[in-house]
């Protein structure tokens, strides 16, 4: 029987370039059935993606940036059945993370390939949302807050960079309280992040050979102080291994709670509209996911 594959495709995703020409050549030499769906609105890639699963296909592929990845993701978390990405959007950080490649032909090749190995990540959850990447607190959130669309348009990764510098320049020391596995921590940070992915697509922030997607672990990283400095020794620190630091503190755990004094706003893989308190925690190994590598 012929390999399915449902691709979903975000057609507002940041490249305008054709793309059904490259998937028809790819899927049709590789001898795969196919069929797409378009998404026109937020939560509508996660439905196609488990209406695919419940139809039978092989791969649900996500065409698009993270956003779509994650809702595919969503879709096919509670099935046997793995996903493709085809990198399309401004930020394809997972797509990074698993060393998929940018390239459209590349990327599809690995989803028509029967034989691509799969890889089962870990998903964080935060009050009943799913995130792939990561959950930022204070400047973390205002930096996506002031990332615009226009911004990305004109300056793709480097909007979140420039947004950072922003959103830094007011930022204010805030009391943290962690209990981490059960464990109680505080500290004074101006803020924090919940890493599940490590390649944080910003400078300063290079990948981290450290934060894996594949431990069952998130890594809490706060930032002390609110120096230019600080935020490049949290790329040091986890590329080190250095557990803490005088500006940085990295943590790994299972289970987290945050409060912070003031409330601080959170985004979850780029999205705003959260708020501590939170408890947030990892699902172990819970997307499979074709990649290209061993
Ligand atoms: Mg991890």
């Amino acid at each position: 029987m012929a390999r399915k594959i449902q691709a979903v495709v975000n057609p507002g995703s940041g490249q305008p370039k054709p793309i059904l020409h490259t998937l028809n050549q790819v899927f049709r030499t590789a001898g795969v059935e196919w069929d797409i769906s378009l998404t026109q609105n937020s939560g509508d890639a996660e439905r196609f993606a488990r209406e695919a699963v419940e139809a039978g296909v092989d791969v649900v592929a996500a065409f698009g940036g993270d956003g779509t990845v994650m809702e595919v993701a969503r879709g096919v978390m509670d099935s046997e059945v793995p996903m493709a990405i085809l990198p399309g959007g401004t930020a394809n950080l997972m797509s990074v993370e698993l060393g998929i490649p940018k390239d459209l032909t590349k990327a599809a090749e690995i989803a028509a390939n029967a034989n691509s190995p799969i890889k089962s990540i870990d998903v964080g959850e935060i009050g009943g949302t799913y995130f792939l990447l990561r959950v930022g607190l204070g400047i973390a959130a205002q930096k996506v807050e002031i990332a615009d669309r226009d911004m990305k348009d004109r300056y793709g990764i480097m909007a979140y960079s420039i947004a950072a510098l922003k959103a830094m320049k007011d930022a204010k020391s805030v009391k943290y309280k962690f209990i981490l596995d059960g464990e109680e921590f505080e500290a004074e940070g101006v803020t924090c992040l919940v890493d599940n992915a490590g390649n944080f697509g910003v400078s300063g922030f290079s990948a981290s050979k450290k934060i894996s997607v594949f431990d069952g672990l998130l890594d809490v990283i706060l930032v002390r102080d609110r120096s230019f400095q600080s935020f490049v020794d949290v790329g040091k620190s986890v590329a080190t291994s250095t557990p803490s630091s005088d500006t940085v503190y990295h943590w790994q755990a299972k289970e987290i709670n945050i409060e912070t004094d003031p409330p601080q706003k959170i985004q979850v893989d780029g999205e705003i509209g959260w708020q501590t308190p939170v408890a947030i925690k990892v699902i172990p190994a819970a997307v499979r996911i074709l990649t290209g590598g061993e």
